[in-house]
C-alpha cells in the first residue's frame, strides 16, 4: 500500500501540473480525430460582421466548412461532430435559402458529408451520433441522410423550432425525424474547462463538450484527447479569424512567429490599419503588438463570438484549436484519412498557426488590395517615425 499509493498521487499531479490551468485533470483515454472540408463558402459582403476592421479589398472571405469523425475505440461508438452545409441548401427553410438567393454568400462545387463517408468506407449505421455545435445551416448538414440508429445531441439551450410552425426558423421537422435527441444540460455540471462548464462525453476523459455560447444558445465547443498530452480543441464559431484569438503574448512566446514571416510581415501589414509600439510608418513591428489584430464584430447584425476562454487553450503547446471556418488552415490541416492525433508529434501548429501572416494564403487580410487615401496619423504623432525603416528592420 505505502508504495502504491505514491505512484497514484504522482501520476494525479502529473495531470494536473500539465492541465491545471484549464481544470483538466490526469488523462485517461482518448479518441482519434479526422477532419473533412466539406464546402467553401464566400462571403460575398458583411464580413464586417464577423472580423472588424475590413480592409478595403478585403470585403469578401472565404469559409471552409470543417466536419469532425471522432472515434472512441473503448466503446467502438463514432460521431460526427458538426456536419458542414447539406448537398441542396436552397431546399432549406428561407431562413437558410435566403443567404445565397440574397447574394450574401456563394459555394464552390461540393459534396454531401454523408457522401464523403460513404465514399471513404465509413458506413452510416455506424454513426452512433451526430452533435450539432449550433443550429447554423453551415453545420447542421442534412440528418435525413442518416439512418434512425444515429442519435442527435444538441446544446439544452438551442432553439428547436421549425419551419413552417415558424417561418423564420432554421430548421425544418425534417431534422430530427426518426431520431433520439439528445441535449446537453450544464446546469448542473461541476466539472469545467478553461472555465466553461463541460461534459465529459465517454465518462473516460477522452472527449468533452463545452458550453460555449455566445455565437449562438446552446453553442458547443468540444475538447478531444487525442494522445495522453495533447488535445484538439473544436472551436466552432467561438471566433471567425485566427487573429481574433488572445492572448497574444504568450502564443508568441511558445510559438515564435517563422523569421521569414515576421521579415515579411513588416512591408506586408498595413502600418495605416495596424500598429504596435515597436512600428514606424511603412515597417509593422509584430513582436510588439500585444493586443489581438482583429476584432470580433460588435455592430448590431454582427454574428457575435466569444473567443476569450477558447482562445486561451491557442497559446498552450499541448492544445490545437480548430475553429469551425479557419480559412488559414484549409490547406496546412490534414484531412481524412489522416489522423489529427499525431498533429503535435508532427508539428502541425508550428506550421498552421502563422500561415495567416502569409500574404499569400487567403486568411491575409492586413493589407488594402486596392490603395485608398489615408488620413490616418500614428499614435504619438510625428515621434513614432522616429525609429525609421532601418531600425525596424534590425538596421
Ligand atoms: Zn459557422
Amino acid at each position: 500500500m505505502a508504495l502504491v499509493l505514491p505512484s497514484l498521487l504522482l501520476a494525479s499531479l502529473v495531470g494536473n501540473v500539465f492541465y491545471r490551468n484549464f481544470g483538466i485533470l490526469a488523462l485517461k483515454a482518448t479518441v482519434d480525430v479526422r477532419v473533412f472540408n466539406v464546402a467553401n463558402m464566400t462571403i460575398l459582403s458583411e464580413t464586417h460582421a464577423f472580423i472588424l476592421p475590413v480592409l478595403p479589398g478585403h470585403e469578401s472571405v472565404i469559409f471552409p466548412m470543417y466536419s469532425f469523425l471522432i472515434e472512441h475505440k473503448s466503446s467502438q461508438k463514432r460521431l460526427m461532430f458538426d456536419l458542414g452545409i447539406q448537398k441542396d441548401p436552397e431546399n432549406t427553410p428561407p431562413a437558410f435559402a435566403s443567404v445565397f438567393s440574397s447574394g450574401f454568400a456563394q459555394l464552390e462545387p461540393y459534396r454531401d458529408i454523408t457522401v464523403l463517408l460513404q465514399n471513404e468506407g465509413i458506413n452510416l449505421t455506424s454513426i452512433d451520433a451526430v452533435v450539432w455545435s449550433h443550429v447554423h445551416f453551415d453545420h447542421v448538414g442534412d440528418m435525413s441522410t442518416f439512418p434512425n440508429s444515429t442519435k442527435l445531441i444538441i446544446g439544452l439551450d438551442t432553439d428547436l423550432a421549425t419551419f413552417l410552425e415558424s417561418p423564420t426558423a432554421p430548421l425544418q421537422e425534417s431534422d430530427f425525424i426518426g431520431h433520439d435527441i439528445n441535449r446537453v444540460n450544464f446546469a448542473n455540471m461541476t466539472l469545467t474547462v478553461s472555465g466553461l462548464k463541460a461534459v465529459d462525453y465517454f465518462s473516460d476523459r477522452s472527449f468533452y463538450l463545452v458550453d460555449t455560447p455566445g455565437h449562438l444558445l446552446g453553442h458547443l465547443t468540444a475538447l478531444a484527447c487525442v494522445t495522453p498530452t495533447s488535445f484538439v480543441v473544436l472551436g466552432r464559431d467561438t471566433f471567425h479569424h485566427t487573429r481574433q484569438a488572445r492572448p497574444w503574448p504568450q502564443f508568441q512566446k511558445n510559438f515564435p512567429c517563422p523569421t521569414h514571416l515576421l521579415i515579411d510581415s513588416k512591408s506586408t501589414i498595413s502600418t495605416d490599419f495596424f500598429w504596435s509600439p515597436g512600428s514606424c510608418i511603412g515597417a509593422f513591428d509584430l513582436p510588439s503588438r500585444a493586443e489581438v489584430l482583429l476584432s470580433v464584430s460588435d455592430l448590431p447584425d454582427s454574428f457575435y463570438a466569444d473567443p476569450v476562454k477558447v482562445a486561451l487553450f491557442n497559446a498552450d503547446p499541448d492544445f490545437f484549436v480548430i475553429t469551425a471556418h479557419n480559412i488559414s488552415l484549409r490547406s496546412v490541416i490534414l484531412y481524412f484519412p489522416v489522423y489529427l492525433n499525431s498533429w503535435k508529434a508532427s508539428q502541425l501548429k508550428e506550421k498552421a498557426v502563422w500561415s495567416f501572416i502569409d500574404a499569400v494564403n487567403p486568411a491575409f487580410v492586413f493589407s488594402l488590395i486596392e490603395v485608398a487615401v489615408s488620413h490616418w496619423e500614428p499614435p504619438g504623432g510625428s515621434d513614432s517615425m522616429q525609429c525609421g525603416v532601418a531600425t525596424a528592420f534590425g538596421g
